[in-house]
C-alpha cells in the first residue's frame, strides 16, 4: 500500500473532536448534547420560502458574493440593529455559513509569519483554519467563573507580528458574552498594533440576564478594521442551510470574495432568497427566541448542577461548560466516552477546546438547542450519575 503524502499542515490539528462526538452519539442511540444543532422544527415561514424559492427556480448559482435580496436584508438587519452603514455593493459578502467566512478570511488576510490571537477556550475551528491559512495561532486563556481575559495577558500576546484576533460573542463554549469594556480594550489594542479584529458574531441573538450583544465594528475607530461574521444557522434553526455572511471594509471584501470565489463559487442559491425573509421577522421573533433559550438553558443547567457538576451558567449562546470532577472521573475523554455508551448522552470533552488540552481536562460541553423534552430525558437519563456520586 502506498502511504498518502499530506501536507504538513494537515499535521498541526485532528479531525473534529464535536463532530466525532455526533458520530458516537449516532453509534450509541444517545441523545446529542455534543454538536450545537437543534432538533427541533425550523421556522414555518422558512420552509415555506424555501420551498417557494425552488418552485419559482432560483435554482441556478445565484451572484458569487450573494443574491442582491439577501445582501439588502443583511444590510437593513445591521442598520435596525446595531445601526451599522453596511452598503451590500461594497462590504457584504455571502458564503457557506460562518465556517467559510472565518477560514475565507483567514484566507485572504495572512501570510505565513503572521500571527492571530485566540481566546482559549474557543470553538474548534479557528485553530485549524489559522493553521491553513499558514499563519500561527497565539493562545490567551480566559478563566472561569466568568471567562473573562486578563488584560496584561491579552497586552503580552500583541505583538508586531499580530495580524489579527478572533473574536467569538456569544462565546462558543463557554457562554460568555463579551463586555463593552473589554471590547474597548482589545479594540485599542487592535489599533496600536495595526491588527484586524474578526468577530464571530452567530450567537448574536441568543443571550441571558439582560446581556447586551455589541459588534466591535460598531466602536470608534473599528469599522475598517473588522470584519463581522455571523450567518442563519443559530438565530433561525436552520444549520444545515449552509449560509453565512461576513461584513468588512471595501478593499479586505474585494479579497474576500475572490477567495470565496475559488472556494465554494456561491453558496446555495434557493436558501439564500429564503434566508432573506428571516431576516425581516418582527423583534417579537427575536424575543421568543430569546426566552426559549432562556428556559432550555435553566432546565439542563439547574439539574446539571443540582446532580453534582460545578457549572459556569452562560451569559449566551447555546454551551454550559462544566466540571465532572464530582463523579471521580480524572479525564474528560474517558468521561464523555462513559456518558455516550454507558448513559446514553453525548457531549464534547472539554480538552478539544484548548490547545492545551491539559486545560480542558476536568471540563465537558454540554449543548441545550434541543426540544424541553429532549432535554428532560437528558436529565433523566444523567441522574444515574448520582449512584455513581453516593458510592464515591
Ligand atoms: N461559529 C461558532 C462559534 C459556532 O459555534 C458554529 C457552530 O457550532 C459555527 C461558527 C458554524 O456556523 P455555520 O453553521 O454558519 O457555519
Amino acid at each position: 500500500m502506498v502511504k498518502a503524502r499530506t501536507a504538513d499542515r494537515v499535521t498541526h490539528f485532528t479531525e473534529s473532536v464535536i463532530r466525532e462526538m455526533t458520530r458516537w452519539a449516532h453509534q450509541f442511540g444517545a441523545i446529542n448534547l455534543a454538536q450545537g444543532f437543534p432538533d427541533f422544527p425550523a421556522p414555518e415561514a422558512l420552509k415555506e420560502a424555501a420551498a417557494r424559492a425552488i418552485r419559482e427556480d432560483h435554482n441556478q448559482y445565484a451572484i458569487t458574493w450573494g443574491s442582491p435580496r439577501l445582501r439588502a436584508a443583511i444590510a437593513e438587519k445591521y442598520r435596525r440593529f446595531y445601526g451599522m452603514e453596511v452598503d451590500p455593493e461594497r462590504h457584504i459578502t455571502v458564503c457557506c455559513g460562518a465556517t467559510e467566512c472565518m477560514i475565507a478570511t483567514l484566507l485572504a488576510l495572512l501570510n505565513p509569519g503572521d500571527e492571530v490571537i485566540i481566546f482559549e477556550p474557543f470553538y474548534e475551528n479557528y485553530g485549524p483554519d489559522t493553521w491553513i491559512s499558514g499563519a500561527k495561532p497565539v493562545y490567551v486563556p480566559l478563566h472561569p467563573p466568568d471567562w473573562t481575559f486578563d488584560p496584561d495577558a491579552l497586552r503580552r500576546a500583541f505583538s508586531p507580528r499580530t495580524r489579527a484576533i478572533i473574536l467569538n460573542t456569544p462565546h462558543n463554549p463557554t457562554g460568555h458574552v463579551f463586555s463593552e469594556e473589554e471590547l474597548r480594550f482589545i479594540a485599542e489594542l487592535c489599533q496600536r498594533y495595526d491588527a484586524y479584529a474578526i468577530t464571530d458574531e452567530i450567537y448574536e441573538h441568543i443571550l441571558y440576564d439582560g446581556h447586551r450583544h455589541i459588534p466591535i465594528a460598531t466602536l470608534p475607530g473599528m469599522w475598517e478594521r473588522t470584519v463581522t461574521i455571523s450567518g442563519m444557522s443559530k438565530s433561525y434553526a436552520v444549520t444545515g442551510w449552509r449560509i453565512g455572511w461576513c461584513i468588512a471594509p471595501e478593499d479586505l471584501t474585494g479579497a474576500i470574495r475572490k477567495v470565496h470565489d475559488f472556494l465554494t463559487v456561491g453558496a446555495p442559491a434557493p436558501l439564500q432568497e429564503a434566508s432573506a425573509v428571516a431576516l425581516q421577522f418582527p423583534p417579537a421573533y427575536y424575543e421568543a427566541l430569546r426566552a426559549d433559550y432562556d428556559r432550555r438553558r435553566r432546565l439542563l443547567v439547574d439539574a446539571l448542577e443540582e446532580l453534582g457538576f460545578e457549572v459556569w451558567r452562560p451569559q449566551g449562546a447555546y454551551y454550559v461548560m462544566t466540571d465532572f470532577r464530582a463523579f471521580g472521573f480524572e479525564d474528560d475523554t474517558a468521561f464523555a466516552m462513559h456518558l455516550v455508551r454507558e448513559i446514553g448522552v453525548a457531549v464534547v470533552p472539554g480538552s478539544s477546546f484548548y490547545a492545551h488540552p491539559e486545560r480542558g481536562r476536568s471540563q465537558v460541553r454540554f449543548a441545550f438547542c434541543k426540544r424541553e423534552e429532549t432535554l428532560r430525558e437528558a436529565v433523566a437519563r444523567l441522574s444515574r450519575l448520582r449512584a455513581r456520586r453516593a458510592a464515591l
